[in-house]
């Protein structure tokens, strides 16, 4: 055999057609449009759209699927969720974390979403979450790259132990740095936690990722602390802010010089439309602001940015299904994302964007590249999240695990044809 795997006449997100993709010892080796020779495994792609995997950049793998336990969130707030957590946390155990977390992952491998950065929470003495998710992070070591983030969900410096605990878990192996400065008790106080935790980091030697402003009041400002201590002490290009919500209400004058400033530092921008825009704009009456980061002007300002998940079934977020196209199909929405070119730059911020963010090596389709790919039930990019399209087949080096069938269904309709494939209804090519 000459191949391990090849995958026949598939579309690439950008925009080369029908090639073929062969693979050997886990790595891709030819891309062309017609290759030769035999191999172990053959997919058919059939003109579909061939993506490397999705990644979701932000997510919290401790509290996933806990929906309901103990109880639900009737306000909808972030503020209602941290409290619910708090309810639930003592009575964590470890074996229920993994339990949650491993279920999770087999879903977040039928979704095509191998690349996952959760944070972890440190506000616990046991550290509970913490043991659990590095447990995690081994036992899905063969088919998801597993970021884990110390996280001070209860605040770096509001919470008397969380400092302690958040060394402690680095010390265990957790791989970067959270914070949460808008949670802390002042303005003040959560400027002094972003250097504290900034410091940290490049101590280490490690990433940072803080929830960042995920509020709706525009003078939460931490994003500009967390963009000038990145510069100061020079960590650009290791540096995300996650949420950003404020942006959404801040002064025009004032996000005009917040932008440069961001660009310049190299910080990455992670917005989470699905939590966001149902947690976000709860203290309004009419109108009600949606709290998206700007996102075409970031973009506009060369400002990385990559969409997170955020929650699947947990105190802030009750649906969600590990689905990056659902999250990049809200953004189109609630970002008025909606220009052809605006809707591929939401395909790439949940794939080649957060790979940038989470440091990923070997990430997207090229010859020497890891032999990682997701076949969609799709045409491009626009139409795999017109539909949310189907995941045909999953590969992690070489190796297919996942596929599904395509979405077809038979019409009983006198006249009309006999079935109906959604991905068949792509409008000519742009
Ligand atoms: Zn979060």
């Amino acid at each position: 055999m000459d191949f391990d795997l090849i995958v026949r006449d598939v579309n690439l997100p950008d925009g080369r057609m029908n090639v073929d993709v062969a693979c050997r010892a886990g790595r891709i080796t030819g891309l062309d449009t017609s290759i030769g020779g035999s191999a172990k495994t053959v997919i058919e792609g059939g003109g579909k759209v061939l993506s490397p995997p999705f990644v979701d950049i932000h997510f919290h793998l401790d509290a996933t699927l806990s929906l309901g336990t103990p109880r639900l969130n009737q306000s909808g707030t972030l503020l209602e969720g941290i409290a619910l957590w708090g309810e639930l946390k003592p009575l964590l155990t470890k074996d229920a974390v993994i339990e949650r977390a491993l279920r999770y992952c087999d879903l977040a491998v039928a979704q095509g979403l191998l690349v996952i950065r959760s944070h972890v929470d440190v506000c616990d003495d046991r550290l509970v979450g913490v043991e659990a998710l590095l447990e995690v992070r081994d036992r899905v070591r063969d088919y998801i790259d597993l970021q884990l983030c110390a996280f001070p969900q209860d605040g770096y410096f509001r919470s008397p132990t969380a400092a302690r605990n958040l060394e402690r878990a680095l010390d265990m192996g957790v791989d970067i740095v959270g914070g949460i400065p808008h949670f802390e008790r002042t303005m003040a106080e959560g400027d002094r936690s972003v250097r504290a935790l900034c410091e940290i980091a490049a101590k280490r030697g490690l990433r940072v990722d803080l929830h960042c402003d995920e509020t709706d009041d525009p003078l939460s400002r931490h994003i500009e602390a967390l963009a000038f201590e990145t510069q100061r002490l020079g960590l650009q290009g290791r540096v995300a802010g996650s949420h950003l919500t404020s942006m959404h209400s801040m002064d025009n004058y004032y996000v005009s010089k917040l932008l440069p400033l961001m660009a310049e530092a190299g910080v990455h921008a992670v917005p989470n439309p699905l939590a966001n825009i149902v947690l976000q704009g709860r203290h309004d009456t009419y109108p009600k602001r949606r709290g998206l980061a700007r996102v075409p002007e970031m973009r506009a300002q060369g400002i990385n940015v990559a969409f997170g998940q955020d929650s699947t079934m947990d105190p802030w977020y009750s649906l969600g299904g590990a689905d990056m196209l659902d999250v990049a199909h809200m953004a189109v929405h609630v970002g008025h994302l909606t220009s052809r070119d605006a809707v591929r730059y939401c395909f790439e911020a949940v794939t080649t964007n957060p790979a940038t963010v989470f440091g990923l090596e070997g990430y997207g389709i090229a010859p020497g590249r890891n032999a990682d790919f997701v076949l969609l039930d799709a045409r491009d990019p626009i139409e795999a999240i017109r539909l949310r399209a189907a995941r045909l087949a999953v590969v992690r080096r070489g190796k297919v695990l996942a596929t599904s069938a395509p979405r077809r269904t038979e019409l009983a309709l006198e006249g009309r044809p006999a079935t109906v494939e959604p991905w068949r209804y792509a409008p000519p090519p742009s």
